[in-house]
């Protein structure tokens, strides 16, 4: 019988706690073999008692190797000790992932680890805290055999070997997707906040792009992803000198979706949404800022293909896009959309306006327009700004340079401090 005292208070955590191990080793036992019981103990003992596992495995690099054995995959992954993992494959491109409660990938090499023709790429990285991801992009459908962690009982290490062979692409198809196994779901994201007051202050929801397993354009050792969370922080920082109430879609190195980003402007009941990117193109002279809206009929072909490697990386890293768009209402969304669209526009508009009369470098088309997923929220002004290109020498080195950044963010500002005294005056006429 439960006693009913002031004791009951302290009971309910250790009894979460408790749920939650259990539900951690329910999990690892449905993905796991012999040999790692030992290893998930220790993680869980060096972590927190109340996440359960969060003990972080280094992984050593001149022992791990992905190579073609014998018509065959084959993956070996060293690690400093054993962690819970699942395989499953997904399809659109065909690619095999591994989620790991948590790997630091730091000094691991992808071109280093990758010898092999069955898989043409790996990509490794953080996907949300807690949880770290392997993505092996295949030539051709590949099934996992079998695999094995073998734990040294003296120093605790583990080596996973897994082996992966080839089936016809039907029973590739049939089988794929991400298993929906409990203790693995990811958490929901942006908590839903109350609407803003009249008057109130502006609330933007800025999107450094990428992160986590996508780190984005890469060229010279500049990294996308980072570039956009240093500037986006600078903007943050401005706009909140301005009076606006600014959140970020993420604040550190880690993997939203596409989808998710949406989720939150959306839940945030943001006024306006701004994703930032500075990716590299192929050919290498685009160059200048472009301010990218969301088409409404993609007509772009230069803006559909960025959109697409956009969505891309998303699907990679394991999202599926395809039926977002079903979970809410059509109809509603459409209404929804024929009033944010020309608002999305007349934003996109002053942000091309303010940086050209602050001098800025512009592309020579800076407004263009595709069918990007992340500036679907139907109820968010939202613009997709390409801050520069990095495959632009130019472009690189000015978006490296603080001093045009703080230009760059003042004239973002700007624009959308003009777009709001617009905004504002049409407001009664909007719906709501
Ligand atoms: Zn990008």
């Amino acid at each position: 019988m439960r006693q009913k005292h002031e004791g009951c208070r302290h009971e309910v955590p250790t009894r979460r706690a408790f749920a939650m191990a259990v539900k951690g080793l329910l999990a690892m036992m449905l993905v796991l073999v012999l040999g790692l019981a030992q290893g998930a103990g220790q993680a869980r003992a060096q972590g927190d008692p109340g996440t359960g596992f969060s003990g972080l495995a280094t992984v050593n690099p001149t022992r791990s190797q992905l190579k073609d054995r014998r018509g065959a995959l084959e993956l070996t992954l060293a690690l400093s000790q054993g962690v819970p993992y699942r395989v499953f494959s997904l399809t659109g491109p065909d690619r095999l992932v591994l989620d790991f409660r948590e790997v630091d990938w730091r000094g691991v090499d992808p071109k280093v680890l990758l010898n092999s023709d069955l898989a043409t790429g790996v990509a490794m990285g953080p996907y949300r805290p807690g949880w770290s991801r392997m993505v092996i992009e295949l030539a051709e459908p590949l099934a996992l055999q079998r695999s094995d962690m073998a734990i040294d009982r003296d120093s605790g290490a583990a080596l996973l070997e897994a082996r992966f062979t080839p089936i016809t692409p039907e029973a590739f198809a049939a089988r794929a997707g991400a298993p929906a196994l409990s203790g693995w779901d990811l958490p929901q994201p942006g908590q839903a906040l109350p609407p803003r007051a009249p008057g109130g202050p502006l609330r933007i929801l800025l999107d450094p792009g990428h992160g986590g397993i996508d780190p984005g354009a890469e060229r010279e050792g500049v990294v996308e992803a980072e570039l956009m969370l240093t500037f986006a922080r600078e903007l943050r920082d401005l706009l909140t000198r301005s009076g606006a109430e600014v959140y970020l879609t993420r604040n550190d190195d880690t993997f939203v979706s596409l989808e998710g980003r949406v989720a939150m402007a959306h839940g945030l009941r943001a006024d306006l949404f701004v994703s930032l990117h500075a990716d590299a193109l192929p050919s290498g002279r685009a160059l200048g800022t472009t301010v990218h809206t969301l088409s409404r009929e993609a007509s772009d072909e230069a803006s559909r293909l960025l959109a697409e490697r956009h969505d891309r990386a998303d699907l990679l890293a394991g999202i599926d896009l395809s039926e977002s768009d079903d979970e809410i209402a059509g109809v509603l969304m459409d209404m929804a959309r024929t009033e944010t669209q020309p608002r999305s526009e007349r934003l996109a508009e002053a942000m091309v306006l303010a940086l050209r009369s602050e001098g800025l470098p512009l592309n020579s088309r800076p407004r263009r327009s595709a069918g990007y997923s992340v500036l679907k929220a139907p109820d968010v002004p939202s613009v997709l700004v390409e801050l520069g290109f990095l495959s632009s020498r130019r472009d690189r080195e000015n978006l490296l340079d603080p001093a045009f950044r703080a230009r760059l963010a003042a004239a973002l500002r700007d624009g959308i401090l003009a777009w709001k005294i617009a905004d504002d005056t049409l407001a009664p006429l909007r719906l709501k």
